[in-house]
């Protein structure tokens, strides 16, 4: 039977392994996810079938499963795509506080664990368990934070006092210290000190940080709650926990580093704080400084300028999301294309609130994976587009990002969208997009506002277009 459980895993685990390969490309993402699916069924399965288990155990399981998976199944179909960040850090912080409880359970009742008898537990076991519970003690309360500021519970600004850093890398070497103190003697006391002082951690660590760098922070966390589970696999001796925990772990820290660069950010300055300080507080959404007029136009104009247009590159933003304009512009495409047109979708790494958002929402209108494109590959081609359609993109196009040194996003690689005969902003004001910069390019010669709701403005357009 023991061996059966561990082949069960091994499969599971190699299908963890197809389903993080698979979710890497949007014609694949499908599959990636079935794959994940049945890796954690079987993963399921073969742990209610694991030797020794209690039918007392199996039936609390299948409850846990129950009524985590109603809950579950409710929250995912009523949630909307743009809150996406801040459910997975709600998420996460469940991850870490299960951590915590696996931890105690070890703690408490080492016996069902095998790894000693109370008082007794193996020096390696309490290394392991104290690390799993100090790291999901501060996924847990850094989560909550984090899902705080996603979800404008609380604000997005950075909370800064003085001597911040030097407090926390204090609390840090504290919490090294009872750790070593608690693997040396095992006392309780210490057990419950370390999962409140990490409490404490996780919530200094995530304050200090802007909202516009918290979906960063989520992937972290989300790495971090790999590392705890990874850790609590160790205790508790459970092969698949170890792997699933390492998956995760490793797949958080390289999509934050992706992020990160994708945004020409360093994680060292994500992780210190400060970004969306003064007016650019995360999704505030400013006015823009004057920089004179701007020309707006109507949908109408927009068609009859695309009609006689023989390249379109489209950009999708967070407004497009927001609106949920996609099937409404893919239909405005296909129109294009009939009227001889080569449309392309330009795709902004971090465009929109989470890696990957434009891309989901352009498959799920069924526009073509060959004509959407990534920045690298489209770049070059907006010198020779007729039109640039921005919708509801702001900062990915902000040349701010290549000239001004002082700019919140100076760095980042952008769009060229300017390059274009003609850029089509559609978005409903003047506001500034996330990072609460102003864009000078809605007031350049070559730019037409189409002032409105991204969908409502796109249906109008394909009104004219079949007019
Ligand atoms: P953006 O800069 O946030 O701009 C979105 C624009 O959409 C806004 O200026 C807004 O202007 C407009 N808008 C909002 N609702 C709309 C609606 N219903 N109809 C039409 N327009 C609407 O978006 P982005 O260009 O996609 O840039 C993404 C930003 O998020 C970047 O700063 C990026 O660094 C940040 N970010 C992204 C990720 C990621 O993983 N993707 C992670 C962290 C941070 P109006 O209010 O005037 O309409």
């Amino acid at each position: 039977m023991a061996t059966i459980s561990t082949l069960a895993y091994l499969v599971a685990a190699v299908l963890f392994i197809l389903a993080l390969r698979g979710l890497s490309h949007p014609t694949t993402s499908r599959q990636g996810n079935q794959f994940g699916m049945i890796g954690m069924a079987i993963a399921i399965v073969a742990t209610l079938f694991r030797p020794g288990m209690a039918p007392g155990g199996i039936i609390l399981i299948l409850a846990g499963i129950a009524i985590g998976g109603s809950i579950g199944a409710v929250v995912a179909k009523r949630i909307q795509m743009t809150s996406l960040p801040q459910l997975v850090a709600a998420f996460h912080s469940l991850v870490g506080m299960a951590a915590v409880f696996v931890a105690a359970a070890a703690f408490y009742s080492p016996e069902s664990f095998g790894i000693g008898t109370h008082g007794h537990i193996h020096g390696a076991s309490l290394v392991e368990m104290s690390l799993g519970l100090a790291i999901g003690a501060i996924t847990f309360s850094g989560s909550v934070i984090a899902f705080a500021k996603l979800d404008g519970r609380m604000s997005g600004a950075p909370i800064i006092f003085p001597q911040q850093h030097k407090l926390n890398a204090a609390l840090g070497v504290l919490l090294l210290v009872l750790i070593i103190a608690f693997v040396m003697n095992g006392n309780p006391v210490l057990f419950w000190l370390i999962a409140l002082l990490s409490f404490a951690l996780g919530f200094l660590l995530i304050i200090p940080i802007g909202g516009a760098d918290m979906p960063v922070v989520v992937s972290m966390l989300n790495s971090y709650s790999g590392w705890a589970a990874a850790g609590i696999g160790f205790t508790i001796g459970n092969l698949l926990l170890i792997v699933t925990g390492a998956l995760v772990g490793a797949s958080g820290a390289i999509l934050s580093y992706i992020m990160c660069k994708g945004m020409n950010r360093s994680i060292i300055n994500v992780l210190l704080g400060g970004f969306g300080t003064d007016t650019s507080a995360a999704g505030a959404g400013g006015a823009t400084a004057d920089h004179g007029p701007v020309k707006a136009g109507s949908p109408e104009d927009a068609a009859f300028i695309m009609k006689n247009a023989a390249k379109i590159i489209i950009v999708p933003g967070y407004g497009m999301a927001v609106a949920q304009a996609q099937q409404v512009l893919r239909e405005m495409g296909d129109l294009l294309k009939k009227e001889g047109a080569t449309v392309e979708y330009a795709i902004h790494p971090v465009a929109g609130r989470m890696p990957g958002h434009m891309n989901v929402l352009l498959a799920e209108a069924n526009v073509p994976y060959e004509d959407v494109k990534e920045l690298e590959e489209i770049n070059p081609e907006f010198a020779e587009a007729d039109v640039a359609f921005v919708i509801g993109a702001n900062d990915v196009t902000n040349p701010a990002a290549k000239t001004d040194k002082s700019s919140a996003i100076y760095g980042m690689p952008i769009l060229d969208v300017e390059k274009a005969k003609t850029v089509f902003f559609i978005k409903r004001g003047m506001a500034s997009g996330y990072a609460g910069v102003d864009n000078e390019l809605f007031f350049r010669p070559n730019t037409m506002m189409l002032f409105g709701d991204a969908k409502k403005v796109t249906q109008e357009v394909v009104q004219a277009l079949q007019k």
